[in-house]
């Protein structure tokens, strides 16, 4: 099995390589989204380069191999059920769950991710609404449409959250907004740094910053 920093690396680099649409990540992003310095970040994806999970190239970045494209889904899909399971069974909060899951992602056998898959029916999505890799290394398309980005008159669904932090989570549900929420844009001018939303019968305003997390269908 591979160790836990492995582990978290590999699914570090597939993270941002998704988000920018690009095979390759700089060591300067991976050493900002683990809060850790350039130079360690170096000598780890050395390390990665040797074992054949990533091809690192100095001063250019880092491309995973399929081997790491494989373990990096693995690790996402233990994160993204454990926090399905918890949100499920437990009721934990959609704030609550992400904490949980960075430590017992790395506790847990496939085999009882497996299970738990089952147990939970086999969901496609996580509480908040990034795509859960099924058994087969397959995994759906995550929307990717900004709900800032839809016109007044148009009707939403809220399908994922891009901002996973539990503060802007919590913003979120304090302003009823949850993943399957619908909703009509009552207005959204370009102009205006609020978006009105109708939400259950009543108006609300949303940043258009906030608005850019939510990815909806
Ligand atoms: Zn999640």
């Amino acid at each position: 099995m591979a160790s836990l920093t492995v582990e978290n690396y590999v699914k570090t680099i597939y993270v941002l390589a998704q988000k920018a649409s690009a095979a390759e990540v700089a060591t300067g992003q991976i050493a900002a989204a683990l809060g850790v310095l350039p130079g360690t970040v170096t000598s780890m994806l050395k390390t990665l380069d040797e074992s054949n999970l990533a091809t690192y190239t100095p001063y250019e970045g880092v491309r995973l191999t399929a081997a790491g494209r494989a373990l990096a889904l693995r690790v996402l899909r233990r994160h993204r059920l454990i926090e399905q399971f918890l949100s499920q069974t437990l009721n934990l909060s959609w704030d609550e769950v992400h904490e949980e899951a960075e430590h017992m992602e790395h506790a847990v056998s496939d085999a009882l991710v497996d299970r738990i898959d089952a147990f939970l029916g086999h969901p496609t999505t996580d509480p908040h609404g990034d795509p859960i890799p099924q058994a087969d290394g397959s995994m759906a398309v995550a929307a990717d449409r900004p709900l800032s980005q839809c016109k007044s008159g148009e009707k939403f669904r809220v399908a994922r959250v891009v901002d996973q932090s539990p503060a802007f989570l919590r913003s979120l549900t304090e302003s009823g907004l949850e993943i399957d929420s619908q909703g009509l844009v009552v207005a959204n001018e370009m102009s205006q740094n609020n978006m009105t939303l109708r939400l259950a019968g009543e108006d609300r305003h949303l940043s258009r910053e906030a608005a850019a997390k939510l990815m909806v269908r």
